[in-house]
């Protein structure tokens, strides 16, 4: 009995996709967002967007005003949508994850 190696996140498996460093989805590498100085680093599109949604928000943390109050309020609804597990509703999930994709 063998057990098939799994190749650590980032290097290339055997039908040449490599894992994401964050959730370990895989996909080819030019589908992948790579960091500058660690371009073995692989980042899924999801996760990449997620990070971009990170750092918005904590450029927000110093900031005020109706633009960051506006997507302090969406971020707060966006976290109640996920907490609350509609996003994965079969009849308001997709639509949720659509306005998920094109809010700030
Ligand atoms: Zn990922």
């Amino acid at each position: 009995m063998t057990a098939e190696p799994v190749p650590p996140a980032g290097e290339q498996d055997g039908d040449g996709t490599v894992q994401c460093w964050c959730c370990g989805a895989d996909d080819l590498p030019d589908r992948m967002v790579h960091l500058g100085n660690h371009p073995e680093v692989h980042l899924c599109l999801r996760c990449a967007h997620f990070v971009h949604q990170r750092a918005s928000a904590i450029e927000d943390e110093g900031r005020s005003g109706p633009a960051v109050r506006a997507r302090q309020i969406l971020r707060a609804a966006r976290e109640e949508v996920v907490r609350r597990g509609w996003h994965r509703n079969r009849f308001i999930g997709g639509r949720l994850r659509w306005l998920g994709k094109h809010l700030p």
